[in-house]
C-alpha cells in the first residue's frame, strides 16, 4: 500500500515511511492511495473474531508488506493485553436502540490509548529494524500526552519530551505524566498556558538544523497510524450489532475529526454505516462546516470538554480532499487559502458528499448534562462529559436504527462535572488507585525557547 499527501506534492511513502513522519514536505497530511474493501461475505465473517482477530483483519490490507501476518498480530497482541476489559471496546446498551462503546478501558483512561499503544509498538519496531532513532515532542493539555507517554515509555529508539502548562492541567492528568519514571520520558512544565507550550514546539520543528540533528517527531492525531488503529472498533461494533445486514449509525465527540474520519474510513471500506453525527461542544467550526460549507475558525471557548476545545481541525483536509476527487493541486489550494483567510468554503462537490453521510449537531454545556444524565437515570451507565456530548446529539438526531455514541473517556478523568451533572463521584479504576502515592519527576522552566529547546538539546539523542 502506497501514501501520498493531499497537497499533491510530496512523494508517495510505503507503510513503514508513513508511521515514522508528521505531516508531508508539501504540508499535506498523508492518505492511502486507493481504499481497499471488504466484501459482505468477509464483514460477516468478522462476527465472533476477537478484538485483536478483528484488528488484523480491518488493518491488514493497510501496512501491505511491512509486516509479516505474525508480526501483525503479536503487536496487536500486545497493545491489547494492556486494556482492562477482555473485548477491548466493550458494547453497552442504554435502552432500546441507544448504545455506548467503551473506548476507555485502556492505561490511561482515554480513548487516544487504542491507537497509540499500538503505535507505540510500531515506532518500536520499525526502529529497531533500522538502527534509527526519533525524537518525540509534543504539547499537551492533558490526555494526548498521557497516552503518548504511557505507549512510548521504554520504547527502544524513542525519546519523547512532553511539554505542559504548569498549574493548567489537572492533578490527574499532571500525575499520569510525571510519574512515569521511564529514562527515555521527559516531562516539561512551562510558566504559561497551552498555546505557549504548543508555540514552542513548532518553534522547534520549524527550525530545521535543530529538527533534523534530533529527528524530531511527532504523535498527534494526523499520523495515519493512529487512524488506521482506530478504524477497527467501528466493524467490531458494527457487526455485533448485525452488519452487514443492517446498518447502524455512530455518533462521535469530535475535535480534530480524527475518531469520525476513521468512521468515514470504515464506510468507505464497505462497512453499512448510515449515519455519522459529528457532535461539537460550542466550539463548532465542524457543525457550520457540515451544514452550511463554511469552515471558519471563531475564537475557542473554555468547555468541560476541553479535548473538544478547538477551532481547526487538521484531519478535515483528509475528508476535503477525499471529497473533492482527491485532487492534490486543488486541495493544496484550497487549504493554503484557509491558511491565509482563516475560512474556507467547501465546494458544492464537498457539501454533498458530507451530506450522504454526515450529520453534526452542536451541544450546549446544558444539553451535554442532560444526557449525562439521562444516561445515569434511565441506562444506569455514568458518562464523561466528552461522551455526554455525542449522546446528547445521538439522542436527538431522530435516526431509526441502532446508534452508537463513542464513549472517549473514563469518567472518572472528569470527576467534578461528571458530579455535578450526575450526583455520583467516580472513583479512580484500581489500576490507577495509587496514582496520589507514586513519585513525579519533571523539570519546570520559562516559556522560552532558549530554555526548553536547551533542556531538550542536553538530553536528546542527536544523528551523527
Ligand atoms: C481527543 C479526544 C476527543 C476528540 O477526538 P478527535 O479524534 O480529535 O476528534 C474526544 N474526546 C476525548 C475524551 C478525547 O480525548
Amino acid at each position: 500500500m502506497r501514501y501520498v499527501s493531499t497537497r499533491g506534492n510530496s512523494p508517495a511513502l510505503d507503510f513503514e515511511q508513513v508511521t515514522l513522519a508528521g505531516l508531508a514536505p508539501d504540508g499535506g497530511l498523508y492518505v492511502p492511495e486507493t481504499w481497499p474493501t471488504l466484501s459482505n461475505a468477509e464483514i460477516a465473517g468478522l462476527a465472533g473474531l476477537s478484538y485483536v482477530d478483528t484488528a488484523v483483519t480491518v488493518m491488514t490490507p493497510f501496512v501491505g508488506d511491512a509486516l509479516t501476518a505474525d508480526e501483525l498480530r503479536d503487536l496487536c497482541t500486545r497493545a491489547y493485553s494492556r486494556f482492562a476489559h477482555a473485548a477491548v471496546t466493550p458494547l453497552v446498551q442504554l435502552d432500546h436502540d441507544q448504545w455506548l462503546l467503551e473506548l476507555f478501558h485502556g492505561p490511561t483512561l482515554a480513548f487516544k490509548d487504542v491507537a497509540l499503544q499500538l503505535v507505540g509498538l510500531l515506532f518500536e519496531r520499525f526502529l529497531l529494524g533500522r538502527a534509527d532513532h526519533l525524537t518525540v515532542i509534543g504539547a499537551t493539555s492533558g490526555d494526548t500526552g498521557s497516552a503518548a507517554i504511557d505507549a512510548l515509555a521504554g520504547r527502544a529508539g524513542v525519546d519523547v519530551f512532553m511539554l505542559h502548562p504548569a498549574g493548567r492541567v489537572s492533578e490527574v492528568q499532571r500525575r499520569q505524566m510525571t510519574t512515569v519514571l521511564s529514562p527515555n520520558i521527559h516531562n516539561i512544565a512551562i510558566d504559561g498556558d497551552f498555546d505557549d507550550a504548543q508555540g514552542l514546539v513548532k518553534a522547534m520543528f520549524n527550525d530545521p538544523a535543530f529538527s533534523g540533528r534530533f529527528a524530531l517527531s511527532a504523535v498527534n492525531s494526523i499520523n495515519w497510524a493512529r487512524l488506521m488503529a482506530q478504524v477497527v472498533y467501528y466493524f467490531y461494533a458494527a457487526v455485533r450489532l448485525g452488519a452487514p445486514d443492517r446498518p447502524v449509525a455512530f455518533a462521535v465527540p469530535t475535535g480534530n475529526f480524527g475518531n469520525v474520519f476513521a468512521g468515514w474510513v470504515a464506510a468507505k471500506m464497505g462497512l453499512p454505516i448510515a449515519k455519522l453525527v459529528v457532535a461539537t461542544n460550542v466550539n463548532d467550526i465542524l457543525h457550520r462546516a457540515l451544514s452550511t460549507g463554511d469552515y471558519s475558525r471563531g475564537i475557542v471557548t473554555q468547555t468541560h470538554t476541553p479535548s473538544m476545545d478547538i477551532q481547526v481541525s487538521s484531519n478535515f483536509e483528509r475528508l476535503l480532499f477525499e471529497l473533492g476527487g482527491a485532487d492534490g493541486r486543488a486541495s493544496a489550494d484550497q487549504m493554503r487559502g484557509f491558511e491565509a483567510t482563516h475560512a474556507l468554503r467547501m465546494t458544492n462537490r464537498q457539501c454533498e458528499g458530507a451530506a450522504a453521510l454526515f450529520t453534526s449537531d452542536r451541544v450546549d454545556q446544558h444539553d451535554m448534562a442532560s444526557a449525562m444524565g439521562w444516561a445515569s437515570e434511565h441506562g444506569g451507565e455514568v458518562i464523561d462529559p466528552h461522551t455526554g456530548v455525542a449522546l446528547a446529539a445521538a439522542r436527538r438526531a431522530g435516526l431509526d436504527m441502532p446508534v452508537v455514541t463513542l464513549a472517549t473517556a473514563h469518567p472518572a478523568k472528569f470527576r467534578d462535572a461528571v458530579e455535578r451533572a450526575t450526583g455520583i463521584r467516580p472513583t479512580l479504576p484500581g489500576r490507577l488507585g495509587d496514582l496520589f502515592q507514586r513519585e513525579e519527576r519533571y523539570a519546570t522552566m520559562p516559556a522560552t525557547l532558549a530554555a526548553v529547546s536547551g533542556y531538550i538539546a542536553e538530553r536528546a539523542t542527536a544523528r551523527v
